[in-house]
């Protein structure tokens, strides 16, 4: 089958070529393998992910021509990304050749949307796809490159690929000696390449074709990446946000220990049942680009195989509830590049999901659910270094503050402008009227689909609180929103148990994730009400920072969520 991309009226690739012109034209074209031979780390970036058959044969070869040591980082950039059953058939050519890659790829490629999404092969190849476009990505990221593999459509189709933006962002971030290869001979990337300081060569192209371009980076550039290995972690905090984190860097090789003076989930996390939506807007902003890839990771996660936490991918239905939420929910459809993945319905459709009657148009998220919080830092514990004190530290060993409202008891944290909200979640048993819910309702407060016989049911907002004992009246009012937005299907006869907890959040609603500069400090705290998303994106951000690995989450993400955006006088 040779895939066409109808917009852009071109192939993403040559069926008669094969796998012997990509790696003539990117591999030799970049003189791979040769030049990562003795690099503990190399960068690769790629403009156009398409079926993914450039990553596939350079993957391959990574593997068959170097140590267990070294490590791959394969950026790739990707506006309009397959599905994996297009990839799949798309790339059944050249099963005998890749068949493993191709499968271990579309096992882990599971909701590839708009955000940054990284997957590792072996250990030891980190593919990270950066999902939208190119020319607004690209000089968001931070990575020293080796070699670029231009492979964006014929520009003469998609002038937009081969923009001056992308040829500057190129300038900025190539490493000394880097690299580029393409199909292309056009004069338009000859002209790019000079004004990204390369030196671009024609070479003969490969078979029938008769002219390729290869260049080289004229001067010096950034230094090349090395990334940090084993480093010793102390992380102060065993709820979401520690754990997560714990088990990201023992992953990725590091030292972890973690001290959790009152156990492991005590707190915020310690739900037997938690929701997983990201927070929704209009448009993809920073923040937003953030929680759909910590959804997104989060989910290939619970994909990826037998987690023992209670896993229920029962999608979500957020309910419309007058115009500004219309506003905001078409927006975040139409916005957010979800495809499938984010619909709006009409009531019908969504009673017909639901299970039970629903009255108002919605947000469809069949992708969202629910898992135990409280399971699952288990789960991401379970073997792991856990103790109830801080042994002593070297001045030089990292510390990661983790530990929700309580890190401003250290002194580098003390002046984060935190606040707590207490929150209050009904454990209800089933009754006749709610028993078919087979999917989670969002209506300001929320309504677990059944499980085990039973229902969450959430949840309180009290800044003004700071106690946690469970109260009636904070059931009377999570089942009076639940009747007013969707009907009287349960009542205070079906309450069997709550819990009550302080969320953390800061006043500009966003969590703060990064790093206390000039200190071995790193903070991960005020994940409000999205925990279980903006913990899996925390991590990442932050194993990514300890080990100077590229640093692939958009600037202005980065920068929304750093600790330093509140300075010393904003403490309220
Ligand atoms: N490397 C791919 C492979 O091995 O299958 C083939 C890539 S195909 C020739 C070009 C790709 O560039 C398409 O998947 C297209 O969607 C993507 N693309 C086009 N314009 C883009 C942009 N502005 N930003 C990011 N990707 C873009």
């Amino acid at each position: 089958m040779v895939l066409r991309s109808v917009p852009y009226d071109d192939v993403y690739f040559s069926v008669q070529g094969g796998l012997a012109e990509k790696r003539h034209v990117f591999l030799s074209g970049n003189q791979l393998p040769a030049r990562w031979q003795g690099r503990d780390d190399f960068v690769i970036a790629e403009a156009g992910f398409g079926t993914g058959l450039n990553f596939l044969v350079t993957l391959q070869s990574f593997l068959a021509t170097t140590k267990k040591t070294q490590r791959l980082h394969y950026l790739s950039f990707e506006k309009h990304p397959l599905g994996a059953a297009d990839i799949r058939a798309a790339l059944s050519l050249w099963r005998d050749d890749i068949g493993p890659e191709i499968d271990a790829l579309c096992a882990q490629y599971h909701m590839i949307v708009p955000g940054a999404h990284r997957l590792i092969f072996a250990g030891r190849v980190h593919l990270t796809l950066l999902i939208g476009d190119i020319n607004d990505l690209l000089p968001q990221i931070d990575a020293p490159v080796d070699a670029w593999y231009l492979d964006g459509f014929n520009p003469a189709k998609n002038p937009a690929m081969w923009s001056d933006t992308v040829f500057a962002a190129m300038k900025d971030l190539s490493a000394t000696g880097a690299t580029a290869a393409t199909y292309s001979a056009a004069r338009v990337v000859k002209d790019g390449l000079a004004r990204a300081e390369f030196v671009p060569a024609k070479q003969p192209g490969f078979g029938y074709k008769s002219d390729m371009l290869t260049a080289q980076r004229d001067g010096p550039g950034r230094k090349s990446l090395v990334t940090k290995r084993c480093q010793r972690v102390t992380i102060h905090g065993a709820g979401l946000a520690g754990a997560t984190l714990a088990r990201t860097l023992v992953d990725d090789g590091h030292a972890v220990t973690v001290v959790a003076p009152h156990g492991i989930a005590d707190a915020a996390s310690g739900n037997p049942r938690g929701l997983y939506n990201p927070r929704l807007t209009k448009t993809l902003t920073p923040l937003a680009f953030g929680h759909a890839s910590g959804f997104a990771a989060l989910y290939r996660f619970m994909k990826s195989g037998d987690i023992d936490a209670a896993h229920a991918e029962t999608g979500a239905l957020h309910l419309i509830r007058g115009d500004d939420l219309r506003d905001r929910f078409t927006g975040m459809a139409e916005n957010w590049g979800w495809g499938d993945s984010a619909q709006i319905i009409d009531a019908a459709t969504a009673s017909d999901i639901a299970g039970i009657p629903i009255h108002h148009e919605t947000l469809w998220l069949p992708r969202s659910g629910s898992v135990s919080p409280h399971a699952l830092c288990h789960h991401y514990l379970s073997d792991l270094n856990v103790v109830s004190a801080a042994g002593k530290a070297s001045p030089s060993d990292i510390q990661v503050l983790a530990c929700g409202a309580a890190v401003t008891m250290w002194e580098v944290a003390a002046h984060l402008p935190l606040q707590t909200v207490r929150g209050q979640v009904s454990f209800m048993a089933q009754s006749p009227q709610s028993q078919n819910l087979k999917t989670n309702l969002c209506y300001g407060g929320y309504l677990s689909a059944a499980h085990d016989g039973g229902h969450v049911l959430g949840s309180t907002f009290q800044h003004w609180l700071t106690d946690t004992a469970v109260r009636d009246d904070d059931h009377r009012y999570v089942l009076d929103r639940l009747g007013d937005h969707v009907g009287p299907i349960l009542t205070m006869a079906d309450v069997c148990g709550g819990r009550a907890a302080l969320r953390v959040t800061t006043p500009d609603r966003a969590p703060v994730i990064g790093r206390v500069v000039d200190t071995p400090f790193y903070v991960s705290t005020a994940h409000g009400s999205h925990g279980l998303i903006s913990t899996t994106l925390a991590a990442r951000l932050i194993a990514d920072m300890i080990a100077d690995l590229p640093q692939v989450f958009p600037r202005d993400l980065r920068d929304a969520v750093d600790p330093s955006r509140f300075s010393k006088q904003t403490k309220r």
